[in-house]
Formats: structure tokens, C-alpha cells, sequence
């Protein structure tokens, strides 16, 4: 039978009924890539490096796996409207989730700070998106209050049946690879995804499916890193803007997460990010954007600072999280501009040093 979304795929697992009605884009069954040659630009190349490519979901980020169920589990309990504060990918997802079913959709973004391939799919999906003089962390405390306080369901990472949707990454890479990898790499923003993968892993392990634990290893851009720095930061800095956040709703199940896999959340800098960013794009084929090449720059860092481990031949997932197209303005500030040569057959070949 044909592949219908993570709700039908992994239903034994998930909080659902007959009687949910099941809101799918056809979310999950995403790729997981060997990737050989970044392996070797780490400084590891003998890791069994894989990519998980969650910028192939149906909105171009691992946000549509927890919005199926949240949006399913809320249509089931007759909401008319949800609501959401977003970096950007939340709100893609959500607005897209909600025009399919036909409920009303409000978003409220930082002023300034989200990617254009984003800002203009909730706009397409026909979300009211706000745009509030303010930076995540403010949209998501106006947004509680607001759910609190009027008949909205709220679809951050803090109402459960995201993490629920989300966890279905980790049955994916164990039900491929037939083992857990031993260490994954993922970027912390709001600290959602690291919950979501932890729970799966240890769900998978008491249904026996494996025997090992991965290591969790988050990663924080170092101008947004509340959870390694022990605090919250009132004005969080990164590029990789979807990781921009200075107060993590799931701040405590990442550090249960890190410190029961016996893993570590660490820092990188934006320069590492883009480095990363440029790597995967340039070496693997992959354009992911730049809060999920964090992962990738983390796993450098890690293997820079642990020799036996970058000698190694463990098997490593790297989560990208989101498409490099959401953020077509940060890739094109990264590279060489388009050189601009006359319509002519001469000129080219000399230009390509072809003639
Ligand atoms: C939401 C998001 C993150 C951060 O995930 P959290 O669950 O908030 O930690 C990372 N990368 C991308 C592309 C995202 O959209």
C-alpha cells in the first residue's frame, strides 16, 4: 500500500483513535543519506556519516510531523482556530496544516527576523501572520496568554502532540539503519526536536526494537546558547535564525535528554555554521538551511576536540532540519555572486576557460 504520513505509518505509537480524523500531507519517510565526502571534510572519514533530510517534509521542515498530529488532535476536539509564535517553519507548517482542513490560523513572528521562504508560506496558505516588534521569545509568551485566554489551540512545541508527531524521526532512522546510531547531532532552538527524538529513541527501546542509546548531542549558535551557557539571554544573535531563541520552552527535557544518553549540548559560531552550511551544499549535494548545518558544525567541532571518536568507525546522524530554499537570501550572502558576461559564444568559452 502507498506511503500516507506518519499518523498511518506509526499509528500503534501515537495517541490516536478511529474516530481521530487524520490531517496528512504525507509528512515523514524522509531520506537518510550517506554522506562519505563530508565525512572526510570533518576530519573523520571513516564515520558511517548519515544525513536525515527533514527539509524533504511536505513544507520543507520537521515541523509538518508534529503539526499532522497537532492539527488531527485538535480538529478532533472541534477547534476553529489555532495559533502559533514561529521563527518561521512552525508557522509554514501550521498555515499549511490549516488550509487543508479549513480552520483559521494565526501567527506571530519576530519583526525582521525570519527567512523569506517562510514568511511568504504562511502568507501563501492564508495565515493572519502578525509581525510583532519583538523576538521569539516575546511572540511565544503572548501567544500562551492568548490560548489561555480565547478558544485557540496552540501549536507550539509546549502542546504535546507535537513532540508525539515529531518522535517519528527516530523510529524512521532506527527502522532503516536496524540500530540506533550511536551519537546524533541536532540543533536546539526552542528545544522541541531533541524531546521528540529522546522519546522516540526510548520507545523504540522498550518495544525492544534496539539495544543501544544514542548519544544526544545538541547544538546552540553561540549568540543564541541559553542551555550551555546555564541562563536565559534576553537578546539571542544568530543567522541561523529558526535556533534564534533565548528561552527554550523544552529547557529542561534537552538537558534530561543530554544527560540520560550521556551526550552534550555545545556551542558553534555563525562562521562554523556557514562553513558547515557551504560544505553539505558543495561536497553532498544537500541545501539545507543554516540552523540545521549546526549539526554538521557541532559534529566537526566534536570530532576536533576527540580524537579517538574522529578515528572511529561509529555511526553518526546529523538532523537537517529544514530546505536551504527557505532562506534563499542567506545562501546567496555566502557565496560568489553570478558573474554577469555578454550573449556571446566567445566570451563564454574564455570566461569558463573552455576555449
Ligand atoms: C524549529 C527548527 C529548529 C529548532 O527546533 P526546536 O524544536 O525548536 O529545538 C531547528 N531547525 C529548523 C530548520 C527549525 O525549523
Amino acid at each position: 500500500m502507498s506511503y500516507r504520513g506518519v499518523i498511518d505509518r506509526y499509528r500503534a505509537y501515537l495517541p490516536v483513535t478511529d474516530k481521530t480524523p487524520v490531517i496528512s500531507l504525507c509528512e515523514g519517510n524522509t531520506p537518510l543519506l550517506r554522506a562519505s565526502k563530508l565525512a572526510q571534510w570533518i576530519g573523520a572519514g571513516k564515520l558511517n556519516l548519515y544525513l536525515k533530510l527533514e527539509g524533504m517534509n511536505p513544507t520543507g521542515s520537521f515541523k509538518d510531523r508534529g503539526m499532522t498530529l497537532a492539527m488531527s488532535k485538535a480538529v478532533e476536539q472541534k477547534t476553529r482556530a489555532v495559533i502559533t509564535a514561529s521563527t518561521g517553519n512552525t508557522s509554514a507548517s501550521a498555515a499549511a496544516y490549516s488550509a487543508r482542513v479549513g480552520v483559521r490560523c494565526i501567527v506571530l513572528i519576530p519583526g525582521g527576523a525570519i527567512a523569506l521562504g517562510k514568511l511568504s508560506q504562511a502568507v501563501m496558505h492564508g495565515a493572519d501572520v502578525l509581525s510583532i516588534d519583538g523576538n521569539f521569545d516575546d511572540a511565544l509568551r503572548l501567544v500562551r496568554e492568548i490560548s489561555d485566554q480565547y478558544p485557540v489551540t496552540l501549536v507550539n512545541s509546549i502542546n504535546p502532540y507535537r513532540i508525539e508527531g515529531q518522535k517519528t524521526a527516530s523510529f524512521e532512522i532506527i527502522d532503516e539503519l536496524g540500530e540506533a546510531p550511536a551519537y546524533q547531532f541536532m540543533p536546539v532552538g526552542n528545544a522541541g526536536n531533541i524531546t521528540a527524538y529522546w522519546k522516540g529513541y526510548l520507545e523504540y527501546q522498550k518495544h525492544g526494537k534496539i539495544r543501544q542509546l544514542p548519544r544526544m548531542m545538541g547544538v546552540q549558535a553561540a549568540g543564541a546558547a541559553p542551555i550551555v551557557r546555564g541562563a536565559p539571554i534576553s537578546n539571542p544573535q544568530t543567522i541561523a535564525t529558526a535556533i534564534r531563541i533565548g528561552n527554550p520552552a523544552s529547557w529542561k527535557q534537552a538537558v534530561a535528554a543530554r544527560d540520560e544518553s550521556g551526550g552534550g549540548i555545545d556551542t558553534v559560531t555563525d562562521d562554523e555554521i556557514v562553513e558547515a552550511y557551504k560544505a553539505l551544499a558543495s561536497l553532498e549535494g544537500v541545501f539545507c538551511e543554516p540552523a540545521s548545518a549546526a549539526s554538521v558544525a557541532g559534529l566537526k567541532k566534536y570530532a576536533c576536540l576527540h580524537p579517538d571518536f574522529a578515528a572511529s568507525q561509529e555511526t553518526v546522524a546529523c538532523i537537517l532540519t529544514g530546505h536551504g530554499l527557505k532562506d534563499p537570501d542567506r545562501a546567496l550572502a555566502s557565496v560568489a555572486k553570478p558573474k554577469n558576461v555578454k550573449a556571446d559564444l566567445k566570451a563564454i568559452l574564455n570566461e569558463l576557460k573552455l576555449g
